[in-house]
C-alpha cells in the first residue's frame, strides 16, 4: 500500500468511527488506535474537519473537553459551498453581522445560550436558502451559530417582530428588564 492509500484508510477509519459514536466524547488513545497507531492520526482527524466540514469539537470549543479530547455532535458536515467561501468574504459576513448569530443572537466566543457548555462558534450560512433560488454573495450570506446552523433551534427561533419582543420585555421580571437596559447601553453607547 503506498503511503497516499495508508493515510486515506486511516481517515476512513476514523470517519466511520466518529459516524458511529455521535456525541460521545473520545481520547487520543482511542483515535491512534482507529487509525491503525499512525502518528499522523491528529493530521488526518484535522482533514475530517478542514476538507470534509465535519464539526468534530475540542477543548477549544466545548469546555467539559480535555485537550485531546474530542467528540462529533453532529453527523452533518459543514456544506462545502461554505468551506468554499473566502476568508475575505467570511470576514466581511461576520463583521457586518457584528459576530453574532443572525438567528438566536449567540455572540463568538460567548457560552451559547442554548448550551452554555458550548462555545459559540459562527458559521456562514444562507439568507434565503439555496433550494429556493438563494445565491453565494455576501448580500444573501449571514452569520449562524453552529447550534442554529445544525439546525437544533430552527423552529422556535425565528426572529421575533417588534410587536412580540415589546411583549416579553413588557411581561418580563423588573431585574430582567434592568438587565436588557444594561445590555442595550453596552450594544448602543452613543444613542
Ligand atoms: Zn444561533
Amino acid at each position: 500500500m503506498t503511503g497516499r492509500a495508508a493515510s486515506k484508510g486511516a481517515r476512513a477509519r476514523l470517519r466511520s468511527h466518529f459516524l458511529a459514536n455521535i456525541g460521545r466524547k473520545m481520547d487520543s488513545e482511542e483515535l491512534r488506535v482507529v487509525a491503525g497507531n499512525i502518528s499522523e492520526w491528529a493530521r488526518r482527524v484535522r482533514e475530517l474537519r478542514t476538507e470534509e466540514g465535519y464539526q468534530i469539537l475540542t477543548h477549544n470549543d466545548l469546555s467539559e473537553l480535555k485537550p485531546g479530547e474530542y467528540i462529533l455532535m453532529s453527523p452533518k458536515p459543514i456544506p462545502a459551498f461554505e468551506r468554499a467561501i473566502s476568508k475575505e468574504t467570511r470576514a466581511f459576513v461576520l463583521d457586518r453581522n457584528g459576530f453574532t448569530c443572525q438567528q438566536c443572537g449567540a455572540v463568538a466566543g460567548e457560552p451559547h445560550p442554548y448550551d452554555p457548555s458550548r462555545k459559540t462558534r459562527l458559521q456562514i450560512g444562507h439568507v434565503i436558502d439555496k433550494t429556493q433560488g438563494g445565491s453565494d454573495q455576501p448580500s444573501n450570506l449571514r452569520a449562524l451559530c453552529s447550534v442554529c446552523n445544525e439546525g437544533v433551534a430552527n423552529l422556535t427561533l425565528d426572529r421575533p417582530s417588534l410587536t412580540k419582543l415589546l411583549v416579553q420585555v413588557r411581561r418580563a421580571t423588573a431585574s430582567d428588564q434592568l438587565e436588557v437596559l444594561k445590555w442595550l447601553k453596552t450594544k448602543f453607547p452613543k444613542d
